[in-house]
């Protein structure tokens, strides 16, 4: 098997040079170990490509993405950009990243690592054995349908309007299944079907779909529900898959649940294996140039792209499995460190995974 494979690296503002970095490294290792020859192109993107180009989303840097397998995001934005007219803001990068690209899947994982739990705001007796994955509709909904605001007699008055089409809702939806059964083999699709119609149409589809996956249990559950259940009794979620707007909200409920933000990967994916891969956590500019950061969410990000893009889920826990032994040694970078333990630089976790693996 060719494992030939073009990378595109986005570094980005704030500490997204100094985590992607460590990412790479964490990359080019496993790359090694399996058999992978990497070419990586690096891009301009958000803050740093304003200054240089005046756009967030470069021509060169679209391009690069375009003809990669995989694409790495460090992060973007910061206060030095945050009074641009909105052309130029850098959080402009990832819409259109993500337009451009058609990636219409969000993917974000919360597992427990041992030893972590106190970083969180949950029992550790809840959190046990918390492994699960939201999926969020990324392309339609109530973010992309009609909007407008008008005078009425009555004051002003505003619409936003929700739609999806069946074949949004199917494919994501399809994506889902396929991943609960490389999981945990449950699916638990999550609406509002007793109030919206757009919803009914979600839990018809999802019904349907589940028919060609009898090996995985397939749960409709309404989203106030789901968002109790979430810090009620998480452990017993696999594949949560909703669409957009609930996903925005119950991915960052679910992202908490494990302690740091900066312990958080997340994945974008379209059609075909390329994805999109990149941190939960943004620039962090209050620690950006200090070599303090937790490359944990970048690294782990890197995991989701041999998995995902790369269809290599042999790699992917190689990663894991050696960032958990990293973890299960103490080492720990500031964020998570425990109170008069000393924290290492990003660069020394960063080589502690290498060495693990
Ligand atoms: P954005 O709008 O891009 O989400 P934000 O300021 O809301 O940015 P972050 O940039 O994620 O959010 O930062 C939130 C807090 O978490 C900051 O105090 C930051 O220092 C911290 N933080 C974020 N990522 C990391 C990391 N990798 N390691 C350590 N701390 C982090
Ligand atoms: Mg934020």
């Amino acid at each position: 098997m060719d494992k030939q494979r073009n990378v595109a690296v986005l570094p980005g503002d704030g500490i997204g040079p100094e985590i992607t970095e460590e990412g790479v490294k964490v990359m080019k290792q496993t790359g090694e170990q399996f058999g992978y020859r990497f070419h990586l192109d690096f891009g301009l993107v958000g803050g740093s490509a304003v200054d240089r180009l005046k756009t967030p989303l470069p021509e060169e840097t679209l391009r690069i993405c375009r003809e990669a397998d995989a694409i790495l995001l460090g992060a973007v934005g910061g206060p030095a950009w945050d009074r641009n007219p909105p052309p130029l803001r850098p959080e402009k990068a990832l819409l259109g990243l993500r337009k451009e690209l058609g990636l219409y899947a969000n993917l974000r994982p919360a597992k427990l690592f041992p030893g972590l739990a106190q970083s969180s705001t949950l029992k550790e007796e809840v959190l046990k054995g918390v492994d699960l994955l939201v999926v969020r509709e990324l392309t339609g909904g109530i973010y992309f349908g009609e909007k407008h605001t008008e005078e009425t007699k009555a004051g002003a008055k505003a619409t936003d309007t929700l739609v999806y089409h069946e074949h949004e809702i199917e494919r994501i939806v399809r994506r889902a299944f396929e991943w609960a059964r490389e999981r945990g083999k449950k699916v638990t699709s999550v609406d509002k079907a007793n109030i919206l119609e757009s919803s009914r149409l979600w839990r018809k589809v999802a019904g349907r779909v589940a028919g060609d996956y009898p090996d995985v249990k397939l749960e409709h559950m309404l989203v106030d529900n789901c968002a109790m259940q979430i810090i009620r009794r998480p452990a017993e979620f696999d594949v949560i898959v909703t669409e957009n707007m609930f996903g925005d909200i119950l991915s960052d409920e679910a992202a908490i649940l494990t302690g740091s933000i900066g312990m958080l990967p997340s994945a974008s994916i379209g059609e075909g294996n390329r994805g999109l891969y990149e941190p939960v956590h943004g620039s962090a500019p209050d620690i950006a140039g200090q070599g303090v950061a937790n490359p944990v969410a970048t690294i782990l990000s890197v995991a989701m792209m041999f998995r995902h893009s790369f269809q290599d889920d042999e790699a992917a826990r190689a990663i894991e499995e050696a960032v958990t032994r990293v973890l299960d040694r103490g080492a720990r970078t500031m964020d998570v460190a425990a109170p008069g333990h000393l924290a290492l630089s990003t660069e020394e976790f960063g080589d502690r995974v290498v060495e693990e693996l």
